[in-house]
């Protein structure tokens, strides 16, 4: 096939997601010509952004791809590719990672890797990020979480009626419930308007702290900074000696075409990111670029997560945003349990076209009133990193991800726990369902970072061992997962890494 040249950059950015994004706004205003191929389109603001039926019955927005599982499979991801990435339809909790998830945590099946930096390292960022994305929230009632040089940016939204019951009934058992934090735009003078949908729908009114609007708006004012949608990168291109990255070759509208640059940062997702490393392979990176320690497309996590309704059968549950509430004190060793179990915290109003897959035999009636009834509930436990847990390509090119479970002896544990807990504090009924392989939400690990090039792909800095003008930022890095959503963490390290970059610009 025939490759069309396109112009050069200075720097090209794969993917505008959190990863690619905050570097694109830490670049933005230095001078240097960045180009950011993005290959979804930006999300339409219309009707159905807030519709459960358009949303999850139609899935409207979650990508078309075939990807198989480690038998073959096939199945079609919870991926969503639009400017933005995964931040368009996330669920704004936006939390920072506890000092000890960067230094080790023995679990009941294994001890997670030391990182090859320190919650210290990250914590400025982590203000940044912060105070980018708009995050509510309140320090001081989690027991387990780290310290902080500012406040939050913004107060953390109250709880709605039957939330904040719930909040004060886990007080009187002893435990220490806390505001959650979230990047949504709710508070006086603030542009959200309780939708009563926000997690894992997109924001018809930009009121969600997602990438775009944060992220990637604010350096497109810069002239430096240009987003190129609909082009899907599909090979990274290295010199002659397999040393430097020179080229991206993309599709757009039929063609391929070719960029040159002289920094390349990879922020495709940790999925698609390992993957377009492994598609890329040549005679001197036979692997895959950034491979040269096998790690790339292996150590594959995910959170184990299940999601809980707790049924209030005598009160309709009216709460329009329901994502206020978490309780961390099973996170490490507890009274519950010696090893840790994992964190506790209000998931989005299920409606009752969100239950159609879960239930497809309950009639509509009962799911209705379930959905009514309810109190929706996330419980997340740690995913340990394994070597055989793998991102592969597979001969047609497709995604093969073999997503080799880890820790859920622990998650059952914990599921059973926050099941009697519920109904200490009043929900008489529990139902819950796991999440499977085909909600890779919070996917990370492929290509690890570390002190060590022989056993990670990336330097502490997320930049390649094997080719110095590569970087690769985006979920890929964590050499363990937390057991915390990601967003944060995934920012946090973008900026501290884009900031790195700008110091240095002129030394590629
Ligand atoms: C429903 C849902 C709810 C979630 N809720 C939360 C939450 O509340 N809190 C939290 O912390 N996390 C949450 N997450 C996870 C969070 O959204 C992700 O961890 C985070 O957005 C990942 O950012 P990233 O930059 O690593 O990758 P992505 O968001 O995946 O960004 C990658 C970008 O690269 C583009 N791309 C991919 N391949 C290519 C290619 N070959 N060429 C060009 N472009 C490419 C994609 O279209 C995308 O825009 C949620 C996720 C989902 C799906």
């Amino acid at each position: 096939m025939s490759v069309g040249t396109s112009e050069s950059y200075d720097v090209v950015i794969i993917g505008s997601g959190v990863g690619g994004g905050a570097v694109a706004i830490t670049l933005a205003g230095s001078g240097a010509r960045i180009l950011i191929l993005e290959r979804g389109e930006r999300l339409p603001r219309e009707a159905e952004n807030w519709s459960p039926q358009a949303v999850f019955a139609e899935q409207r927005y979650r990508t078309r791809e075939t990807w198989y599982d480690g038998n073959g499979k096939p199945f079609r991801p919870g991926q969503f590719y639009f400017v933005g990435g995964h931040t368009k339809v996330y669920g704004t909790a936006m939390f920072r990672f506890r000092e000890r998830d960067f230094e080790g945590v023995e679990h009941a099946e294994g001890k997670t890797m030391p990182w090859p930096v320190r919650y210290a390292d990250l914590e400025p960022w982590y203000g940044k990020a912060e105070t980018l994305f708009g995050v509510h929230g309140q320090a001081g009632d989690d027991p387990t979480e780290p310290p902080r040089s500012a406040p939050y940016p913004h107060a953390p939204i109250p709880h709605e009626p039957i939330i904040g019951k719930a909040f004060e009934r886990m007080r009187a058992l002893g435990l220490h419930p806390f505001h959650m934090p979230s990047a949504v735009d709710l508070h006086p003078g603030g542009t959200c308007i309780r939708c009563g949908t926000c997690d894992a729908f997109p924001c018809r009114v930009g009121a969600k702290g997602d990438a775009e609007t944060r992220l990637i708006d604010p350096a497109l004012k810069h002239p430096n900074v240009t987003l190129q949608t609909g082009s899907e990168v599909t090979r990274l291109i290295a010199d002659e000696r397999g040393k430097r990255i020179v080229a991206a070759q993309y599709r757009r509208d039929g063609k391929v075409l070719s960029v040159s640059a002289r920094l390349f940062v990879l922020s495709a997702g940790a999925i698609n990111s390992a993957a377009l490393l492994l598609r890329s392979a040549d005679a001197r990176n036979p692997r895959g670029l950034a491979n040269s320690s096998g790690v790339v497309g292996r150590y594959y996590m995910n959170h184990n997560c299940t999601g809980i309704m707790a049924l209030t059968p005598f009160d309709v549950n009216a709460t329009r945003f329901p994502k206020t509430l978490s309780v961390n004190d099973f996170y490490f060793a507890s009274s519950a349990s010696e090893k840790p179990l994992g964190n506790l915290q209000l998931l989005g109003k299920i409606q009752e076209p969100m239950l159609r897959g879960a239930l497809p035999r309950t009639p509509k009636w009962l799911r209705t009133w379930l959905a009514r009834h309810s109190v929706d509930w996330y419980v997340m436990s740690e995913d340990l990193a394994q070597r055989d847990s793998e991102v592969r390509v597979r001969s047609d090119g497709a995604i093969e991800l073999r997503w080799k479970r880890s820790n859920l002896r622990a998650h059952r544990r914990f599921v059973d726990v926050a099941k009697k807990l519920l109904k200490d504090i009043g929900f008489p009924i529990v139902l819950s369902q796991p999440f499977g392989t085909d909600t890779p939400s919070h996917q990370c690990g492929t290509a690890r970072f570390g002190a060590d090039p022989a056993a990670s792909a990336l330097d502490p800095y997320c930049r390649s061992w094997d080719h110095d003008n590569l970087y690769v930022v985006d979920a890929s890095f964590f050499p363990s997962s937390a057991a915390l959503n990601p967003a944060l963490t995934i920012a946090a390290q973008a900026l501290r890494v884009g900031s790195h970059l700008r110091a240095r610009l002129r030394e590629f």
